[in-house]
């Protein structure tokens, strides 16, 4: 059921995105969330992420009964998370992990549903006797519910399926492709039948899921996923001569442009291509779940990180910054398929302009490749500066890679003022070197050693 996110308080004009970094730069320049002691943080939009949401109720606004659940993978934070339950949305959650945090931040676990394609027994077991719907991601998964379901749990059952409508630009980020590890393969010989059979031998089994693709695919190759889910309902609704399957769940997906400020698609454009491809889901026979990540998420954050040194090596300057691998994992790794927009701004915060240099700008991990964007002309960057990595308030500084036991960044949530007026929240405190020595098994410093001087 859609809840009102009307008790947070609206958002006043906002600036484009370079303009907002520079008022929140200005600020946490000034208050020391960015200096020297620390050269690297992660910055949320948090009115932008209420704005998002609102959007995509609003696009799904017609649809009787739906629940918007956030991806937690895209933005593991808790405050976040919170944020996202106040709005009104439920949270899919894929590890023990995620579910934790989901609760920690206070959804209820009605409003939770759980994915993963290597969900444990125990896993399992806590998540029926929560009441955390479940969608299964095989038949062998399912043959583990018959087991371990108590008759009175409050769980919703589903089945993920694959479609196998084909790959998007990022073969990675592709879901629906024939040989996808998610879900039951559709359109391999014998399943759809197996899948009918499947329901037809579980009348606890009520929803279909699907969750074709992320960034990179097509809005029209994710309506064909669905169109091929909504077509199974139907079959199975019309074998079992009952309306079992009750909801379905979409999944997310919705593709991010990482080019510029404009939100395209938006959730609207989305809804109309998917009314456009399969009408009957939104006329109120199926309850409808979506599970949006990196859409609500991406374009309300960004990467700040101080330049520590310039350089040129073969006739190419370089900018040694402290984003890098470690913030911005999927752009340093596959730098043709996660390109980001780079700001770049003085030390103050403000905005430099003059004339344009190709620049490297590099991270601070100890591989050559560390670099998040390669010949970007930018006005010259020197030390003292601050580079802004756009965009990035999905999958990138909520989701650290811990190579070169480089800490976690901060995490501070802003909001500006229509007279421009900055207040920063911490979100989350860098981690700092005990934590990364906890982390690194200093509790078990003499394992290996004693263990050699026991062994012989
Ligand atoms: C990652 C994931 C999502 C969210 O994808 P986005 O591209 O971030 O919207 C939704 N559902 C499942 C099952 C996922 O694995």
């Amino acid at each position: 059921m859609i809840q009102s996110s009307s008790t947070l308080a609206p958002a006043p004009a906002r600036g484009t995105t370079a303009e907002r970094a520079a008022h929140v730069l200005r600020h946490a320049v000034r208050g020391g969330a960015l200096g020297p002691g620390e050269p690297v943080a992660g910055f949320i939009d948090t009115a932008g992420v209420r704005d998002s949401v609102s959007a995509l109720h609003e696009a799904f606004g017609d649809v009787p009964d739906v629940l918007h659940t956030f991806a937690a993978k895209a933005a593991s934070l808790i405050p976040v998370l919170r944020l996202l339950a106040a709005s009104g949305m439920g949270c899919e959650v894929a590890s023990p992990g995620e579910l934790r945090i989901a609760l920690d931040a206070g959804f209820a676990p009605g409003t939770i549903v759980f994915d993963s394609p290597a969900k444990t027994r125990e896993e399992l077991r806590q998540a029926l006797s929560l009441g955390v719907a479940v969608n299964a991601d095989s038949l062998d998964e399912l043959r583990r519910i018959d087991e371990l379901r108590a008759p009175d749990s409050a769980s919703v059952l589903g089945l993920r399926v694959n479609p196998q409508v084909g790959t998007g630009s990022i073969g990675a980020m592709s879901t629906a492709t024939a040989t996808s590890k998610f879900g039951v393969a559709l359109r391999d010989p014998g399943a759809r039948e197996a899948v009918v059979r499947a329901f037809a031998e579980r009348p606890w089994l009520t929803r279909l899921h699907a969750h074709v693709g992320s960034q990179g695919c097509p809005l029209e190759l994710i309506a064909a996923g669905i169109a091929e889910t909504y077509e199974l309902a139907e079959e199975i609704n019309a074998t079992l001569g009952t309306r079992r399957i009750t909801s379905i769940d979409i999944g997310g997906g919705l593709p991010v442009n990482f080019a510029g400020d404009e939100v395209a698609p938006t959730y609207a454009d989305y809804v109309a291509t998917l009314r456009a491809a399969v009408p009957g889901l939104f006329d109120g026979r199926y309850a409808l779940v979506t599970e949006f990540g990196r859409s609500l998420l991406a374009k309300n954050g960004f990467i700040a990180a101080l330049v520590e040194y310039t350089k040129d090596a073969g006739g190419r300057r370089i900018a040694i910054t402290h984003a890098g691998a470690q913030v911005a994992t999927r752009t340093v790794l596959m730098p043709d398929a996660w390109p980001l927009r780079i700001g770049a701004y003085g030390p103050a915060g403000d905005p430099k302009d003059g004339p344009r240099l190709a620049q490297d700008v590099a991270g601070p991990c100890c591989f050559a490749g560390d670099v998040v964007a390669h010949a970007r002309e930018l006005p010259e960057l020197a030390e003292g500066d601050i580079v802004v990595l756009h965009d990035t308030g999905a999958y990138y500084f909520s989701t650290p890679w811990a190579y070169n036991s480089l800490p976690y960044p901060a995490v501070h949530g802003f909001t500006v003022t229509a007279d421009g007026e900055v207040r920063l929240s911490e979100v989350r405190p860098a981690q700092t070197l005990d934590e990364i020595a906890a982390a690194s098994g200093l509790a078990q410093a003499d394992a290996l050693t004693d263990q050699l001087a026991t062994a012989f």
